[in-house]
């Protein structure tokens, strides 16, 4: 059966991994290594597969904790003869799952998550775990977020991410009318005007890169002040810590555009045709957003996109001081952070 329907038809995902029951019904399209290589093991011991695997990080398995379910809960809805087939070969994987343990030195660290009460407003409380902020703002879980207490301001913390083109194109096209409009005349003020256009894209290209390495990765240490924190979290922080919120993962249009007007207005005085290379720029941040989204959410077919999803998710859950393009590889090869993807002889689908 395909695995999209098994999740369709049964509203329970359970899988045995280790001496634990997992639920992973609402994991399944989320599963960075692919919904189909899933397939099957449902009401089933994961552990098996899991062990032969390409290894987990440990942000993987942090993030696992979350789905993870009282025994008695998955027994009620299994049948028999998988419980007979769970157990049976327990004691071999036991014995390799502990040899695999010591190896990849996972599943031996704590939860994080009783250091905060995710059940209350989270912003305020980033001021009280920052000598281990950096260590818990890496670790992965798959649960709602609140920032703020009052509901007006908490309205204000998501964004839906048709809201980005939406403000944005009638932006992007205000700033190039005028230039193209007198320049369509004229062949070679119309390369001129390609010209500054596409320089406005690789510019972005490199400021996508330097936001994040630089700024959204700023490095953070026990002794960061809680001011740097709080901020760190409330721009780059959050989504590393629940990637799984489609409304917390574009950038919202209203700090976006305090960013850019910071950006551009230096830029102004030193750049010929700023309004144009803005316009670029512009367009180049507004596909980067759009292609962030989908990398997390869509399912690519395309080998190009497969890539990048692949290589988002590694810098998510596995080099987080890795891969910091998004929309391209490129600044990553200048500067050397690239992350070198294996090669995959099986197709992976997200849905
Ligand atoms: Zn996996
Ligand atoms: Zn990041
Ligand atoms: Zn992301």
């Amino acid at each position: 059966m395909d695995t999209n329907k098994e999740a369709e038809t049964n509203d329970q995902f359970i899988v045995k991994y280790r001496q634990q029951y997992y639920d992973l019904s609402r994991f399944l399209h989320k599963h960075p290594g692919g919904i189909n290589t899933l397939k099957g093991l449902n009401s089933g011991d994961m552990t098996a597969r899991f062990l032969k695997a390409p290894p987990h990080s440990d942000a993987a398995m942090y993030l696992m904790r979350e789905y993870k379910i009282d025994p008695d809960d998955s027994r009620k809805t299994k049948s028999g003869h998988n419980e007979a087939e769970l157990q049976n070969g327990d004691e071999e994987l036991r014995h390799r799952a502990r040899e695999t343990e010591d190896k990849n030195n996972n599943q031996v660290d704590e939860s994080m998550e009783h250091l905060v009460d995710w059940s209350k407003a989270m912003l305020p409380q980033i001021a009280n775990i920052t000598e281990c902020y950096d260590e818990w703002v890496h670790k992965p879980v798959d649960r709602p977020l609140r920032l703020f207490g009052p509901w007006y301001l908490e309205m204000c913390t998501k964004t839906p991410w048709w809201l980005v083109p939406l403000f944005w194109i009638p932006v992007i096209i205000q700033c190039a009318r005028e230039d193209l409009a007198s320049s369509w005349q004229d062949r070679s003020q119309l390369a001129s005007f390609v010209g500054y256009f596409l320089f406005g894209i690789l510019l972005w290209s490199f400021l996508e890169y330097s936001l994040h390495r630089w700024v959204f990765h700023v490095k953070l240490n026990s002794n960061s002040g809680s001011w740097i924190c709080t901020f760190h979290f409330m721009i780059h922080g959050l989504h590393h810590k629940v990637p799984f919120d489609p409304m917390r993962l574009v950038f919202p249009p209203l700090p976006g555009a305090l960013l850019a007007t910071i950006i551009y207005t230096p830029l102004s005085f030193v750049l010929l045709s700023p309004r144009v290379v803005l316009s670029g720029a512009l367009t180049g941040y507004l596909c980067y957003d759009m292609i962030h989204y989908y990398l997390h959410y869509g399912n690519p077919t395309t080998r190009a996109f497969v890539h990048l999803k692949r290589y988002h998710q590694h810098h998510h859950f596995s080099h987080q001081t890795l891969g910091y393009g998004i929309s391209s590889p490129l600044w990553d090869v200048v500067f050397k952070t690239r992350i070198h993807l294996r090669k995959l002889r099986y197709q992976l689908r997200w849905s």
